[in-house]
């Protein structure tokens, strides 16, 4: 007797789809595919629907412990799960303290117990004086390290191309994971600077594009690349915003370096346009590009170059955004898509650009490897969690305010409609949102372990 019995799904996985059964026993896909003569307490007819792995958030900043007036887990992870995230990946900023070492490490797993309905893993923080302290947030289960090159923020410092090289050569000892944001911040400054210099503060969204040129992603990007080269080592290049920036990565990829990549369903959606005409809600670094260059980063998601696809939800309070008080330089960046990141991915890439299904498939199922995590998750097979997504082709959608489930309802994706909605939800056998309602379980996310 098995716990459920989901009948009729078109499965997808990375390289078919096939219509049959799934059968769930202790929150563990028990059998895949024609299962008719076995019996279950409780079936689920998903006729008409896409059953999909969960997807996996590669790339998330909840904030939580620390800036829960940004965002916070309990509606974060709501919002993941109404939305098709079954893991979220969350980076070691924007929270206080951030996490740099295995205290912090233990601190934070503790501080979400009971705290989320999504499973979530933990980014490590690779800064400028916690090279001793990579090794025991790596045991305590942390699936990757996160630097920036240049300045983030004041609790997060930002490290050099040395520091690089000797984090990464403990990280190939380890066979551990770094990640990238790569944007050269000289060339950034000095830009910056000349907008100054030309128009004061009166700065326009025209000006913030240019002062962010693909050049500066471009050399932070090779840099990261050559001293993977050196060392060995596995390195995640975050976000990648333009094809330029991904055809380096694929070439390494030829050459053997053990580079991935990723990019974010915005840059596969919006270009800079957005931004020139609706303003900071765009605002995000990298910065949105151009429509040429948006079609052809699809290519680079298609071809597995960009295996991974996370939200960078990067969430704000209101008065953060505002650019009149800010300046377009000072405003927040970042855009808030952890609900949305499947119905566009789906809509955007299915829909209108006429990719099979299996797309999703594939990513969650190279999300899930990259991070360590290919052992339990990112698959619809035999012997996996039972993190499963069914998602109703059909239904339209609108992204409204009133929809997410975010503390600060603020999103780029707010306006756009699409076809495709994921309908079910659930994450280790256990239903955790029906029909963009999430369900009550807020102890049911677990720390995600680092697998093979
Ligand atoms: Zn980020």
């Amino acid at each position: 007797m098995y716990d459920l019995k989901i009948t009729n799904a078109r499965i997808v996985t990375p390289d078919r789809i096939y219509r049959g059964d799934i059968l769930v026993r202790d929150g563990k896909i028990a059998a895949v595919g024609d299962c008719a003569e076995a019996t279950a307490k409780e079936t689920l007819d998903a006729a008409g629907k896409f059953a999909f792995p969960g997807m996996i958030d590669s790339h998330a900043h909840l904030n939580d412990p620390g800036y829960c007036w940004r965002e916070d887990f309990p509606h974060g992870s709501a919002a993941a799960v109404v939305g098709g995230v079954t893991t979220i990946v969350d980076m070691p900023l924007q929270n206080e303290p951030a996490l740099i070492n295995a205290k912090i490490f233990a601190d934070k797993a503790a501080a979400l117990a009971g705290r989320s309905l999504a499973d979530y893993a933990f980014w490590g923080g690779l800064v400028d004086d916690n090279s001793d302290d990579l090794e025991g947030m790596h045991d305590a289960g942390a699936v990757a390290f996160k630097a920036f090159i240049g300045p983030v923020s004041p609790d997060y410092s930002s490290i050099n191309m040395g520091l690089v090289r000797k984090a990464l050569g403990i990280l190939k000892r380890i066979d551990a994971l770094g990640g990238f944001h790569c944007e050269d911040y000289s060339i950034i400054k000095a830009a910056e600077k000349e907008v100054e210099r030309r128009v004061g503060k009166n700065a326009s969204w025209t000006d913030f594009l240019a002062s962010r040129p693909v050049s500066a992603e471009i050399i932070s990007t090779r840099s990261i690349i050559d001293l993977a080269r050196e060392t060995g080592a596995r390195v995640h290049i975050c976000h990648v915003s333009h094809p330029e920036v991904a055809e380096i990565i694929r070439q390494a990829r030829c050459d053997g370096v053990q580079v991935s990549g990723e990019t974010c369903p915005h840059y596969l959606t919006f270009t800079g346009e957005d931004v020139v005409k609706n303003g900071c809600t765009f605002k995000c670094a990298p910065p949105l590009r151009d429509a040429e260059a948006r079609e052809k980063l699809w290519g680079y998601v298609l071809d597995g170059t960009l295996g991974c696809i996370g939200s960078d939800h990067s969430p704000c309070r209101a008065d953060e955004k505002d650019d009149a008080v800010h300046g377009v330089f000072g405003a927040w960046g970042g855009i808030s898509g952890i609900q949305n990141m499947m119905q566009v991915f789906y809509d955007q890439g299915i829909n209108r650009r006429g990719h099979s299904p299996t797309l999703l498939a594939r990513v969650s199922a190279e999300t899930a490897k990259v991070f360590s995590l290919g052992d339990h998750k990112g698959r619809l097979e035999p012997g996996f969690d039972a993190d499963i997504v069914l998602l109703d082709p059909e239904k339209n959608w609108e992204v409204t305010p009133e929809s997410l489930r975010y503390v600060n309802p603020i999103s780029a994706f707010i306006g756009l409609t699409g076809r495709g909605l994921p309908v079910l939800t659930m994450v280790r056998g256990v239903v955790v949102a029906r029909d963009g309602q999430p369900e009550n379980l807020y102890s049911h996310g677990k720390l995600a372990k680092r697998g093979i």
